[in-house]
């Protein structure tokens, strides 16, 4: 097997790479040294082909019908044999619910100190930084060990551009019967949506508690998002009344979004919230206390009332088109 410095460790929904998790070729980059990316699944193939193309040292696919679903006892076991059978010395991935799952077990299968949220990698690879206390503080830190496991944050690093050089690809054999049976698979609840994913999104619309009850949710938070082409995200306060699903969680808790835009409506500004929003690169915000603390971070603040406000704004972008 080609030997790497950093094994990537690639995300996808089964049809297609996200996104996302290819800005961690950029970190790998930074970091200096060769680079491989990891695919799991099953019948990936057509997938593999897509990852050819970004200066990798190799692909290493590990593709089988028990992987077809990330069942994180296994994945881990799959991912550490891989690291050590290519002598890699630091296990990346993007910061991610998938990886937040999966990267912590193989980190201690393979006994190695675990870094998440990445933003900066500084002195030659050796030093990191990540935002602590719900991004208030930025803290520096150093790993003392060789063997090493990162998550970066997506939004930290640029995507990777497009390397003409083809990366040869290699199998990795998964004997089924020392997978671990700890996991089983029961069923998976999806919504098929034609929004763009709230990570990937360039336009995010989130909204917050004011919004009432999840029909009003939909209709001036969705109704805001098609408008814009964009996707829906929301406050935990949206989120434990009901008003929207777990997924759509932005903040500390919830996911971390650097959209081109992203609308606030009626959102007070918790710390919390901040944390997932504040790389966003242009903030309006809709919130009728002028003095909301979701102002000092707005690039645009108005003053109003979501319900007269927002219904305002989708008709005159519906009448724009
Ligand atoms: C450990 C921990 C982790 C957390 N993680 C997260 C997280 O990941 N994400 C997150 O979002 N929160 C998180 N929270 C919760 C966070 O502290 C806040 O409680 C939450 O973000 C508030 O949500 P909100 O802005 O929707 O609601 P509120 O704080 O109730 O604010 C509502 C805002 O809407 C305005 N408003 C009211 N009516 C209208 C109207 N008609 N039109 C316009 N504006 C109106 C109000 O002026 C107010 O500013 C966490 C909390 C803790 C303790």
């Amino acid at each position: 097997m080609t030997k790497t410095n950093t094994l990537i460790l690639i995300e996808h929904d089964r049809q297609q790479v996200k996104r996302p998790s290819l800005h961690a070729v950029t970190a790998a980059q930074q970091l200096g040294g060769d680079y491989s990316l990891l695919l799991l699944g099953s019948a990936v193939g057509e997938m593999a082909k897509s990852l050819l193309g970004y200066g990798a040292a190799s692909l290493l696919v590990a593709d089988h019908a028990e992987l077809a679903e990330p069942l994180a006892d296994r994945y881990a076991l799959v991912i550490a044999d891989a690291f050590q059978k290519c002598g890699a010395t630091t296990l990346l991935g993007t910061s991610s619910t998938f990886s937040k799952d999966i990267l912590p077990r193989a980190a201690a299968l393979l006994d190695a100190p675990m870094l998440t949220d990445v933003m900066t990698i500084e002195g030659n690879g050796n030093s990191f930084t990540r935002p602590i206390n719900a991004g208030s503080m930025i803290a520096t830190v150093q790993l003392g060990s060789e063997r090493r496991v990162l998550s970066i944050r997506a939004s930290a690093f640029a995507a990777p551009t497009g390397n003409t050089a083809v990366s040869p690809i290699e199998q990795l054999a998964v004997d089924a019967a020392l997978l671990p049976n700890g996991m089983q698979f029961v069923s998976r609840e999806e919504r098929i949506s034609d929004r763009p994913d709230l990570t990937e999104a360039r336009v995010v619309v989130g909204g917050g508690r004011p919004l009432k009850d999840k029909e009003t949710f939909d209709r001036l938070v969705g109704g805001l998002a098609d408008a814009l082409g964009g996707a829906i995200g929301a406050t935990r306060a949206a989120v434990d009344t009901g008003l929207a699903p777990n997924d759509y969680q932005i903040g500390q808790t919830g996911k971390v979004i650097a959209p081109d835009l992203y609308i606030a409506l009626g959102i007070s500004g918790a710390i919390q919230h901040l944390a997932g929003i504040k790389d966003s690169r242009v903030i309006i915000a809709i919130n009728k206390d002028p003095d909301a603390p979701i102002f000092q971070m707005a690039t645009y603040a108005l003053v109003g009332d979501v319900h007269q406000v927002v219904p305002e704004l989708i008709e005159a972008l519906r009448d724009r088109e």
